[in-house]
């Protein structure tokens, strides 16, 4: 049986939640995704730099060091032999009895397992669909909070039109998409929209970004509209162990010439390349 972690224990699925955790009923806690690539963790100092943010953006103490969880969850991969996949870690405030307010006296509960999960090839290769529907979130997504709903709600909207993704807009602004960050490509420049409290900035976006600074490929944080999108060369996804899927198809639009794009495809190499770079290290 796989095992996972529990408040820096290592053990069986086998544990019950309390009813009265924070994270079970107010969503109250956050969490992260973090890629494993032939055994190896992925960007995992920028994954905890971000969950120590997040949990200071809503005032929760981390059950531990940093250093402490890194062992942790190496010792995790290594336990369930995870070669590809990814480690979901939520930590939520803790169990207290149920008012909306920040308890006092609460220990952070924390849990980790791994799943398997292979990239989307077929769809790096040859490009996906993706719908557009209107950005219900609230106003702190840069916090990797457990509060999902409306990321459901719209990702449900994507499968119920075979798409892959459904990419969110605020009043015509494209933010991001439910689970990823969104780049379009016009006249040679990527754009994605700013790291604000309107996107999680996410990690392979991070990544995406630098590896366009390294290579002299013409890259702006900025915000873009629908027709933007619709009007764009080249638009393309990112996230944790999706990494890059090109969208070739938003709603019954087609994207350019309606196959992936040469930028989109460099950064797609570079990207793999620097995965490549880890398991040589
Ligand atoms: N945006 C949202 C809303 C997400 O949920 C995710 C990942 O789950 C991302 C962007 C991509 O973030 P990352 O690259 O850190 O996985």
């Amino acid at each position: 049986m796989n095992k996972m972690l529990y408040n820096q224990t290592i053990m069986d699925r086998s544990r019950l939640i309390d009813i009265e955790d924070r994270g079970y009923q107010f969503g109250d806690g956050v969490y992260e995704v973090i890629g494993v690539y032939d055994g190896d963790f992925f960007l995992l100092d920028d994954h905890l730099r971000r969950l120590k943010r997040s949990a200071e953006a809503i005032q929760m103490m981390l059950p531990c060091p940093i250093d402490t969880l890194k062992d942790n969850l190496k010792q995790l991969v290594t336990m369930n032999q995870l070669k590809e996949g990814v480690v979901y870690l939520q930590i939520s405030r803790g169990v207290a009895e149920r008012w909306h307010q920040y308890p006092s006296n609460v220990s952070p509960v924390l849990v980790a397992y791994t799943k398997v999960e292979e990239t989307m090839k077929e769809e790096a290769k040859n490009g996906a669909k993706a719908i557009i529907t209107e950005d219900i979130r609230w106003l702190r997504c840069d916090i990797k909070t457990l509060n999902l709903l409306p990321n459901v709600m719209a990702k449900q909207k994507a499968v119920e039109n075979n798409a892959v993704e459904a990419i969110l807009h605020r009043e015509g602004i494209i933010t991001e998409a439910s689970a990823s960050n969104v780049f379009i490509v016009k006249d040679n420049c990527v754009m994605t929209h700013p790291a604000n409290h309107f996107i999680l900035n996410g990690i392979t976006r991070m990544k995406i970004l630098e590896l366009c600074y390294e290579t002299g490929i013409p890259v702006r944080e900025c915000a873009f509209t629908i027709d933007d999108l619709r009007m764009a060369d080249e638009v393309f996804i990112s996230a944790t162990k999706l990494d890059i899927v090109p969208i070739v198809f938003v709603n019954d639009h087609k994207i350019g010439t309606g196959d992936p794009g040469e930028i989109t495809r460099e950064i797609i190499n570079c990207f793999a390349a620097a995965i490549q770079d880890l398991s040589e290290r």
